[in-house]
This record gives structure tokens, sequence and C-alpha cells, in this order.
């Protein structure tokens, strides 16, 4: 879409040689960067003919993201491993669509101090906080009384809470309105990606916990809201599609034309609102509890829940233990308030660790 706007510079993938074959023959990039050694080895010779230069391994993508030429960097890889190309791409002045929000998470303090210091934006990717980067600029940032995060409430909304824990893999991740990866399926299932948004939301917007308010809204029609301190609420609203986020982040301030269908009233007939059950869902607890201490603490819940998330998807742990399991992780962290990177990194190897320590028993 949209070849006279774009051109392609880099590319970073995991392990998906035929798609980033595809994508080298369509879109020709300069670099491109692929998981493993092996793996580039095969790359390379389905693409022989073309000149892209094939590099790999986290180094590889660190590459891709500070190539001279890019005036945006797209960060979209899943989890922790999005981590340093994001700083290295914030740290070469690049401009940021961010659609990898556990960046944020885990580094929020660190990425945003970088992000001043090179004077780059973070413009979001993510539906809940396009719509607030959005609704926000009606007024002035000291006018903001809160921001109201919606949320869909994920596949177990209505589920009675003594069934979650017999909740497969397959039902996790028919999830009733977005069409996402595994991963994030599973976070908006336990509301883990709510959590997550909530602490993306506190570094995007500089706003304290009190500032930071969660709805359940299972039509998915508004993305969110800010609240102003004279009453108004504003909000961005339209049909769940990603196209729409994406293409703000990627032409911020311009919009393109998408040629999505307008919307029509019986479509925003039901818009319903509701609290929060934090009784089954505590993981929006644990995103004020991890803003409150700071320091590492954010980084070792996030690794916590990617390894917990992995066990449930392969189908070694129950649906309800995630959420167990890194409450527990975090409450046995010895937090340190130190967020440089290096700090960061140990607290997640840490948490890893322990985490499959914990599922192993
Ligand atoms: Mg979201």
């Amino acid at each position: 879409m949209f070849p006279q706007k774009f051109n392609v510079v880099g590319l970073a993938g995991g392990n998906n040689i035929d798609l980033l074959a595809e994508q080298i023959i369509n879109y020709r990039p300069k670099i491109v960067s692929i998981k493993s050694e092996s793996d580039a080895a095969v790359l390379e010779s389905k693409v022989k003919n073309i000149k892209t230069q094939i590099v790999y391994s986290e180094k590889g993508a660190e590459q891709v993201a500070s190539q001279p030429e890019a005036d945006l960097v797209v960060s979209s890889m899943v989890g922790a491993s999005g981590l340093k190309p994001t700083l290295a791409a914030i740290e070469q002045g690049k401009d940021i669509a961010l659609a990898n929000k556990e960046t944020l998470v885990m580094a929020g303090q660190l990425i945003t101090d970088e992000s001043k210091k090179n004077n780059t934006k973070i413009i979001p990717v993510d539906s809940e906080h396009s719509a607030i980067y959005q609704a926000i600029k009606a007024s002035d940032k000291e006018y903001v009384k809160r921001i109201i995060l919606t949320a869909s409430g994920g596949p177990f909304l209505n589920t009675p809470v003594n069934e979650m824990k017999d909740i497969s893999v397959s039902q996790a991740l028919n999830h009733p309105t977005w069409k996402m990866g595994n991963k994030i399926t599973i976070d908006s299932a336990t509301l883990m990606n709510k959590c997550f948004e909530i602490i993306e939301a506190k570094w995007l917007f500089d706003l304290s916990n009190e500032m930071i308010d969660v709805w359940v809204h299972p039509q998915s029609i508004i993305h969110s809201m800010v609240e102003f301190i004279d009453g108004s609420v504003i909000s961005q609203m339209g049909l769940p599609d990603m196209k729409i986020p994406i293409s703000y982040s990627l032409n911020y301030p311009e919009r393109l034309n998408l040629n999505i269908k307008s919307v029509q009233p019986g479509e925003f007939s039901n818009l319903q609102f509701e609290e929060v059950d934090t009784t089954k869902f505590p993981s929006i607890n644990y995103a004020f509890h991890a803003l409150k201490e700071g320091g590492t603490l954010p980084a070792v819940m996030n690794a916590s829940n990617e390894v917990a998330v992995m066990e449930f998807l392969d189908g070694n742990i129950q649906f309800t233990q995630i959420l167990k399991t890194i409450k527990e992780v975090m409450d046995l962290h010895n937090n340190s308030q130190d967020y440089c990177y290096e700090a960061i990194m140990e607290s997640d190897k840490w948490a890893r660790n322990k985490t499959r320590e914990i599922l192993s028993n």
C-alpha cells in the first residue's frame, strides 16, 4: 500500500524465512536481519540475485534499527527482544512507531529519558494509546484529569471464576474483537495486555497512577478516552481495525485515505462499559503495584509473563497459573531502583529463571 509514500530501508524478522524472502523480492530493502545464523544462510540462498545485505541475531536487528536513511523505525518485535533495537533506533535519533509495548513496560524511564535526550517522537501503534494520543490534543496537558483505557475484556469476560482454570489454549486464542499474534492474544485473555497498557500510558503521556483508569468495553468501538478538568470527555472511535492506528503512527501528523467503509449507526448503537473485576483479573492491580514500586519490578512482571504465557501455549500449565505465578515472582523480587539497561536485563533474566523454577515444581 502507498508505495509512493514509503520506502522500506530495512526489515528485521524472527524465523519466517519464506515471508522475509518474499518481502525482500517485493521491497528490495538495503538490509534484512533474521534471528539465527543458519536461517540467514538459507535466506541468502533464496534471494541470491538481490543486493540486500543479510545479517542476524540481536546485533543484526540493532543494525537494521540504526540505518542512516530511515526516518521512522516501526518497533514491533514481540516482548523483551524489542528493547535493545528500539533503544538503538532512539540513540540514532529515529522517530519510533511503537507496537512493542513491552519495551515501555520494562524500561519506561530509560526509553523516555533517551527519547528526550535525542529529541525523537514515540508514536503509539497500540489502538488505545493511539486514541489517547489523538484525544489529548483537544487541550493542554495541564487540563487533563485522567485517561480511561478501554478493554474488550477478552474471551473470558463472562466466564465464572471457578471455570477459569479449565480454559484451553484454543479457547484462549479465540479473541472476540481483535485478530492478533499468539502472545498478545493470551495477554488479552488474562488482561495482562491491559496491565502493560497502563504502564505504557504512564510513560507515553507522563501520567501519575491516579490519572489512569480502565473500563471494560466489550464492543471495542471507543478505543480510549481523555477526561479534562472541566468534565469534558474526548474519545476516539472507530471499528476495531488495526490498519487505522498503524496508518496514524506511520503518517503522523498527516492522515491517509484508507478507504475504510464509513461507520453506520447500528455499529455504534450498543456501547457498554463496566468496571474491571479485579478478583478475576488481578493483572490490573499488578500494573498499579509495579508502577508504584518502579525500578526493575515492571521488567520482572513482563519477563515472568513471557515465560508463563509460553508454558501455557505449550500446554504445560493451567490458564490461571499464569497470573498466579507472575504475582509470586513479583513478590519474591528484590526491587532495585537502578533502571540502566544492564540492571533491567539482569532482573529480566532472574524473573525468567524464577518463573521456570516455580512452574516446574
Ligand atoms: Mg491495545
